[in-house]
Order: C-alpha cells, then sequence, then structure tokens
C-alpha cells in the first residue's frame, strides 16, 4: 500500500545531531520492533535513538509522497535545553548550543538544514534493497518521479516565519525587511514550498500563535519567563503587518519562478485563523491546516475562551477530544473545508485528546462493550488490545467529527489526510509510533470503524476500506498534485 503525509520532519533531528553524516536522513535509529516500542513507550521521542520519520521508514512503510517540513529551532527551545531537557525534545543540550553557535541566525539554521536535505544521497540500500527518494523541483518533474516509480518523493514547506528571521532587533523595521527578504530567497530555492506554516512555539512578529505545550505548573512558570521577550504584545491575537505582507508575497505568483506558496494555519492563534480565512476567501485561495486535531467546540466565540492547561476539558465539560484553541473548533473546520481546503491528522496524542480522562473511558467502554479483549495472543509484544485500539479511536473520532460537522459530508471525506507531524517531537498514538506503521494504524482504523453501530450513516457510501484509503493517501496526494 502507498501512504501520504502533508507534514513530518524528514531531515529535522539528523540535521540538528548528525551534521557530518550525510546518510543520517536514511538511517533507521529503531532497531527491531520490540526494542522500539521499549524506546518509545512512556516517552516523547529520544532525540539519538529512537527516530519516527527516516527516509529509510518513509521506504520500508510505503510513504509515497511527504511533505518534508524544514524548521529552524526557535531561540526559546535552544536556550531552554539546560533548564528543562525533557521539553526540548531531548535533543543534547551541546548540540543545540552547537548549532547556534554554527548559525546564528534562524534563517540561516533553515538554509542548513534545506543544504542539508538537498545533499543527501537520492539512492541508498535498505535491508538490501535500492530504495530511491528526490526532492520536488516543480510539478512536472514530480509527476514524473510518480510515474518512474521513485518510492518517496519529498515536498518541501517551513514551520514557522520566525525561520526567515535575521539577528536584526525584535519589532525592528530591519526585522520586517529582513523577514520578507529571506522568505523571497527561499522562493528562489531549486526546490519550492508547497506551504508555509505561519508560526509555532513563540511569538514571531508575523502572527500571534496559540499555546501549544504541554507543561505542569512550575515548568510553565519558568517557561513563560523564559518566552517573556517573545510574548505577544500585550492582547495581540492577530496578523500584523509583516505578517500581512509576507501572506501577501507567498500567495501571489512571485519572484522570478512565478511561484505560490500556500499559508498553513497550523500553530495560529484562533483570532488569527479567522483573520486569515478572510484573506483565503477573498482570495479564493485553499486553507491547509496540516497537523490537527479537534477541540469539540461547536463556535469560535466558546472556543476561543478555552485556557490551555491540563484542566481545560474538565472545565469546559468537554466529553472528547482536546479542547485547546490550538485545535480546530466546528465552524472553523467546515471553513476550511469550503475553501477546498484540507485537514491533515496530526498523531500526537495529546493533541487527539488522550489527556481527556473522560474520552479515554468512554473509548475504552465502547470498546469493551464491542468484545475487545484486554490482551490478544500474539499481539505484537503482548501489549494490551484495547489499550492500544483506543488509541486509534483517537484518530478515528476526530476524522468522524470533521466529517460530522461538515455541511457537505460526503466531500469531506476527500479532504483529511494524514498530517502525523513525526519526529516533531510528539508522543504519537501507541500503535503507529513510527512512518512505517502506517499500514498497521490502516488496519486497525478499518477494525475500529466497523466496531461503530451505524457507521454507515457516516461513510456516505463509502466502505470503511474505502474511506482509509482516503485519508491515509488519495486525498492528500489529489490536493498536492492540484496546488503545487
Ligand atoms: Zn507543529
Ligand atoms: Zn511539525
Amino acid at each position: 500500500m502507498k501512504y501520504f503525509d502533508i507534514h513530518s520532519h524528514i531531515s529535522l533531528k539528523q540535521n540538528v545531531v548528525s551534521e557530518d553524516d550525510l546518510n543520517a536522513c536514511w538511517t533507521s535509529s529503531n532497531g527491531f520492533r520490540g526494542k522500539k516500542r521499549k524506546r518509545k513507550r512512556n516517552n516523547r521521542s529520544k532525540f539519538k535513538n529512537y527516530t519516527q520519520s527516516d527516509l529509510a521508514a518513509c521506504y520500508k512503510g510505503g510513504t509515497e509522497l511527504i511533505v518534508n517540513a524544514l524548521h529552524a529551532l526557535e531561540e526559546p527551545i535552544i536556550n531552554m535545553g539546560k533548564l528543562i531537557p525533557n521539553l526540548s525534545s531531548q535533543i543534547p543540550y551541546e548540540d543545540l548550543r552547537h548549532l547556534q553557535h554554527d548559525c546564528t541566525t534562524p534563517f540561516q539554521r533553515l538554509v542548513r538544514e534545506y543544504n542539508y536535505f538537498n545533499n543527501t544521497a537520492r539512492k541508498h540500500l535498505v535491508d538490501g534493497e535500492q530504495a530511491q527518494f528526490d526532492i520536488a523541483r516543480d510539478k512536472k518533474s514530480l509527476l514524473e518521479n510518480l510515474d518512474k516509480g521513485i518510492d518517496v518523493n519529498v515536498v518541501l514547506s517551513v514551520e514557522g516565519a520566525h525561520c526567515f528571521h535575521s539577528n536584526a532587533p525584535y519589532g525592528s523595521d530591519e526585522l520586517h525587511h529582513d523577514i520578507l527578504n529571506n522568505f523571497r530567497t527561499a522562493n528562489e530555492w531549486d526546490h519550492p514550498l508547497f506551504y508555509l506554516t505561519l508560526t509555532h512555539f513563540a511569538y514571531n512578529y508575523v502572527v500571534a500563535h496559540s499555546w501549544s505545550l504541554p507543561i505542569p505548573g512550575l515548568a510553565k512558570k519558568a517557561l513563560f519567563k523564559k518566552f517573556k521577550p517573545y510574548r505577544n504584545p500585550a492582547g495581540f491575537t492577530g496578523i500584523t503587518e509583516t505578517g500581512h505582507q509576507l501572506i501577501e508575497e507567498a500567495i501571489g505568483k512571485t519572484g522570478s519562478k512565478n511561484r505560490r506558496t500556500l499559508i498553513d494555519i497550523k500553530h495560529l492563534h484562533i483570532d488569527a485563523r479567522q483573520e486569515y480565512y478572510n484573506i483565503a476567501k477573498n482570495n479564493n485561495i485553499p486553507v491547509i491546516a496540516s497537523h490537527m486535531g479537534v477541540s469539540g467546540i461547536a463556535r469560535y466565540a466558546e472556543a476561543r475562551k478555552v485556557v490551555p492547561n491540563n484542566n481545560s476539558a474538565k472545565v469546559i465539560g468537554n466529553g472528547q477530544f482536546n479542547p485547546w484553541p490550538i485545535n480546530l473548533c466546528d465552524e472553523e473546520i467546515d471553513i476550511i473545508l469550503k475553501s477546498d481546503g484540507i485537514i491533515g491528522l496530526n498523531l500526537d496524542q495529546r493533541i487527539l485528546g488522550a489527556g481527556n480522562k473522560k474520552f479515554k473511558d468512554q473509548l475504552i467502554d465502547f470498546l469493551k462493550s464491542e468484545g475487545i479483549r484486554r490482551r490478544e495472543v500474539n499481539y505484537d509484544d503482548g501489549y494490551k488490545d484495547y489499550e492500544r485500539l483506543w488509541h486509534t479511536g483517537l484518530l478515528v473520532e476526530n476524522i468522524l467529527h470533521i466529517v460530522r460537522v461538515a455541511s457537505d459530508k460526503k466531500k469531506a471525506w476527500d479532504q483529511i489526510c494524514m498530517g502525523a507531524d513525526f519526529d516533531g517531537n510528539i508522543n504519537p498514538i501507541d500503535n503507529c509510533i513510527t512512518i512505517d506503521e502506517f499500514s498497521d494504524l490502516e488496519e486497525s482504523m478499518v477494525r475500529y470503524l466497523k466496531l461503530i453501530p451505524d457507521i454507515d450513516r457516516n461513510l456516505c457510501g463509502y466502505t470503511p476500506e474505502e474511506v482509509c484509503r482516503k485519508v491515509m493517501y488519495e486525498n492528500g496526494k489529489t490536493f498536492l498534485l492540484t496546488h503545487f
């Protein structure tokens, strides 16, 4: 089977810790299956001994088309490495410091990752087989490569407009010009950016961001302090003038290559997202929401009031999902779908709502009532069966919610895809912890869908197998080939 992923990182870690090894993007450090699970269990992605989405894993798992999100680590993340090492994705502190000394500006770090990935050998032996990948230069060559049967076809994006920052003072005119100029430079690269995710963890003088880090009380206080210089001006929740100009530049066909870069609304503040939906509507641009979950809240006016902390779900009585405003509320889902956009589903447990106890209990009770046992014989290292299948439930329920709230349900089944965010330091759902496990995930999605009574009502005439194929491969590929 072939797979598609609209948002993962396949050179981010490697660029940070293995800069001298040009084969690192091909190198799987997962070891054999059992060990991989042990390494991952109860852990976010251990930086050095567990990679979620290297090229070897893409090849083995049949990932035919994937968007590799290039990303310069933000200053606050680099700086807090010593303070809260676990949070900063367990990147060894020395590597962070080294990276920072090597490239003093975020844009230099972005260029470094681009060059590093571009220098990766296009062919490599994986388990004794010749595997091939390429980075898309334009639509024509991408189609040719797909025709030729190139195993892994990579399209580029950038996560966070801070990646275009220089060292100019925050808020200065100089920074404004540098951001736009550096974007123009990237727009001339041999390999175009399919989309730009406007922001990430910290305020970037382009657009307000959503709080996204999972942190317990004390650490959060320390972190807030650390982030202080990067916090929005009081009360600012929208798009700045720099942001407006950057968007205009991106979505207009600009530069000597006449390229358009779509905008991804992931990580944007919920208010800024509404501002962007209007821009997209006025310009007839499809909205990309690349690695999302749903909040389960109907209206934007309610959703924007939710405070992102461990109690959010309890406070608002949310029986399902993760209600943080970084996730999509129902109103927004329909706006995105009506723009002919696409919603990529993140495989991070937290984003999908694993921390919502009510939701978890509900899913496990449902599986028990369907006769799913806790443990099945010979089932992957004795992993408990319903304790794994409920993680599939998290994903499937997020998908079904999108379809349920869509005004055109049948069309919605064409607009949902994978946006796993592998190696974006996520804690993926237990039954798909690396990209070569997409087929296992698909199998369990079909299994879960078939357990739901009256599921046909939500499938709009498709079979469970058909909708899973659409989500795991067809929709994303069609969207990319239409808009690249
Ligand atoms: Zn992200
Ligand atoms: Zn990411």
